[in-house]
Formats: structure tokens, C-alpha cells, sequence
């Protein structure tokens, strides 16, 4: 489709039902698919290898990302397995961010390098940093941008010239920033992945994962082994994610506006240290994000000047802001990555500081998120 994004996000992949007009493409719950004789069908078999509903999403979500191929997953962590297993061989070495995804970081250090693979965690901000720790068996590189929880912005340009030099494959975890603020094809990755669980789904209500590429070869190997390994969602939670992604576009300009408040607001307070956004003026990363990124999100990190114990009661406090795991919903959310979401990397290279507070802020309205978060941090 050659339509703006707004347009796709609605449109891509889909088209009124044929027998009935149903605007909405039915949601098919069925494992398996009548044959008109042996091996002639309709392009479906079976539903672990194909399901109509899996369809429009992977073709919705492709449009968005601006890739010829999708595949959706189960989960997040479910698209990342398959990716490392399709691309790497034992003896292979993996750059990983150095504050990655806490999940990320688990199934690379206690199920892949077990089984022979080597990986480095490294800050992939800084490009001398990411030259130092290339090895010979380097053949991929993991980048997230911006980072969980610390919200650093890595330069997806400069890291696919440098791999592609090297003749490694660049995947992008775009989670955060999602298609609508940030395409990491279009910048020079090989391979986006998405946890469809965060804003793409964005309410809270489903957990999934998507991995979008133009190379024919990969998108064969990464499909068998979707296949093969069989973690596939079900149509409901396609269904699910194809609704949430018609929405983004409004979602995400709500998210960034909201932010941008709240990241204004907790640095003008006292008993806040130092406020992480990349939509500040301060963030090192601010004038990088401001040309990959059409805005800087919905995340915003900050360090509690009173340490750990202030950190972690003021996230019982909020009342509006949920204390929960996970992000990119609607509905705001507070977190202690040290304790909760980054509690798998405690003693590792990961381990976040204790007195970081992690927000992901919702579209309620921004009055309401503001005294909420006043209200929390004084008492
Ligand atoms: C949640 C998340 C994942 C993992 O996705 P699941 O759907 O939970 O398996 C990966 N990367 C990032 C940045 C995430 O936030």
C-alpha cells in the first residue's frame, strides 16, 4: 500500500470480508483447514503453519515497519529465540546492549552461550566501545534504542555500516519507539523485532511478538523455525494486536506529549537526581534521537535522590500510576526495574542502579499522571 501511516495502521493487510462484507476480517478459530483433494487447498493446512487472522497482522505489521516480510510470535522473547536460532550457529558471537531488555539478556546468557554461543554486553552508544568488543565470530548485533530501562539512544546508521563492513546482521528491538516514531530498516538494520505485548497491542491484554526483514533467505530460515518450533500466537491474540496497531499512530502522539510533560516536571523536582528522556534537552542522546525518531516516546526513567528505599516507596505511592511490569499500554504504569523487571540481571553486567524509577506513561490526562506524581514524591 502505498498510503501514509495512519492509513496502513487501519487498512494494511485488510479488506472487508468477501461472503458477508463484515468490515472487520473474521477472527478464525480453527486448527485446521478442509482440503478440496489431497494437498489442494486454499493456502492453509494447518494452523501452527499458517491461519488467515496471523495473516492480516504479519502483512499489517509488515506495511507499518516498511519490510517485504512478517512473522508473529507468541511472545517477544519467542520472536528473539527464533531470530537467534535461525541466525547464529554455535561457536557465533552476539553483541547485546549492556542495559537490555532483562529477558533478552536471560535467554542469550543462561540458554544460548550454555549451548556454545558467546555474547558481549556492551554499550552500543558509544560506536569505540562496540569496535573494542567485535571479535571474528561476531555475527550479529542486538540493539535496542531507545534503551530499557536507562533510555539511551544508539545510532542505528553508524552500527549497520560498521556491521555490514563486517559482513554481521543488525537486529533492532523497536519495542520502544514502535513503526510510528522509528523504522530501523529503513536506517540500515537487517531485522526489526517487536514485544506486540508494548504499544503495538497497547492495552494490556495480549502478549506477542513480531520479527520483520527483507532478506528472502533469513525470512525462509526464521519461517521454518517458526514452523518448526511452533511458537505461534492464536488468532484471538492476532486479533488483539491487529485492533491495538489501528490506533498507534493517535496513541503514540498522546504517549510523547504526556512524557514530555512529565519528564519537564520531575526535573524541576528536588527529590528527583537526574531525569532519563530523550526528549530533553540534556539527554546526550537528544539531537540523535531528534533525527531518527519522529518523537522520543513514551518512557521515562528517572533516579530517586533518596535511594533505593525512597525509590521503592514511592512506587506503592501512585495512585493512578499502577505498580506493575510491563509497558506500553494505555494506562500509566510505574516500575522498579532493580527489583522487578531488570531483577534477572542483579550481580551481572546489567544490574541497573537500585534508585531507578521506571515510568511508562499512559494517555490519561496529563493533570491527573502530574499530581499523581507530585503527590507520591513528596510524601
Ligand atoms: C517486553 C519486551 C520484550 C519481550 O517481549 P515479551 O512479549 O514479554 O516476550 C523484549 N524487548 C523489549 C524492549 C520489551 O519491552
Amino acid at each position: 500500500m502505498d498510503y501514509e501511516f495512519e492509513t496502513r495502521a487501519i487498512h494494511a493487510g485488510q479488506s472487508p470480508d468477501e461472503t458477508t462484507g463484515a468490515v472487520v476480517p473474521p477472527v478464525h478459530f480453527t486448527s485446521t483447514y478442509a482440503q478440496d483433494e489431497v494437498g489442494v487447498h486454499k493456502g492453509y493446512e494447518y494452523s501452527r503453519s499458517g491461519n488467515p487472522t496471523r495473516t492480516v497482522l504479519e502483512r499489517c505489521l509488515a506495511s507499518l515497519e516498511g519490510v517485504r516480510h512478517g512473522l508473529a510470535f507468541s511472545s517477544g522473547l519467542a520472536a528473539s529465540d527464533a531470530f537467534l536460532r535461525a541466525a547464529l550457529n554455535p561457536g557465533d558471537h552476539i553483541l547485546i546492549p549492556d542495559d537490555a531488555y532483562g529477558g533478552t539478556y536471560r535467554l542469550v546468557a543462561k540458554l544460548y552461550e550454555p549451548a556454545g554461543f558467546a555474547y558481549t554486553p556492551v554499550d552500543l552508544s558509544d560506536l569505540a566501545v562496540l569496535d573494542k568488543a567485535w571479535r571474528d565470530e561476531t555475527k550479529a548485533v542486538w540493539l535496542e534504542t531507545p534503551t530499557n530501562p536507562m533510555l539511551k539512544i544508539c545510532d542505528i546508521q553508524a552500527v549497520a555500516a560498521l556491521c555490514h563492513g563486517r559482513g554481521a546482521l543488525l537486529i533492532v528491538d523497536n519495542t520502544f519507539a514502535t513503526p510510528y516514531l522509528q523504522q530501523p530498516v529503513a536506517l540500515g538494520a537487517d531485522v526489526v523485532i517487536h514485544s506486540t505485548t508494548k504499544y503495538l497491542g497497547g492495552h494490556s491484554d495480549v502478549v506477542g511478538g513480531f520479527l520483520g526483514l527483507n532478506n528472502d533467505e533469513l525470512r525462509d530460515r526464521i519461517a521454518f523455525v517458526q514452523n518448526a518450533a511452533g511458537a505461534v500466537p492464536g488468532p484471538m491474540d492476532c486479533y488483539l494486536v491487529v485492533r491495538g496497531a489501528k490506533t498507534l499512530a493517535v496513541r503514540m502522539d498522546r504517549h510523547c506529549l504526556n512524557a514530555g510533560r512529565i519528564a519537564e516536571m520531575l526535573s524541576s523536582e528536588n527529590s528527583v537526581e537526574r531525569v532519563l528522556y530523550p526528549g530533553l534537552a540534556t539527554h546526550p542522546g537528544h539531537d540523535l534521537a531528534r533525527r531518527q525518531m519522529r518523537g522520543f516516546g513514551g518512557m521515562v526513567s528517572f533516579i530517586h535522590a533518596g535511594g533505593e528505599e525512597a525509590a521503592v516507596k514511592m512506587c506503592a505511592r501512585t495512585k493512578v500510576f499502577t505498580l506493575a511490569e510491563s509497558l506500553g499500554a494505555v494506562e500509566s504504569l510505574i516500575e522498579h526495574p532493580a527489583r522487578m523487571t531488570h531483577a534477572s540481571a542483579e550481580g551481572s553486567p546489567l544490574a541497573v542502579d537500585p534508585a531507578l524509577v521506571r515510568l511508562s506513561v499512559g494517555i490519561e490526562n496529563v493533570d491527573d499522571l502530574i499530581a499523581d506524581l507530585r503527590g507520591a514524591l513528596d510524601s
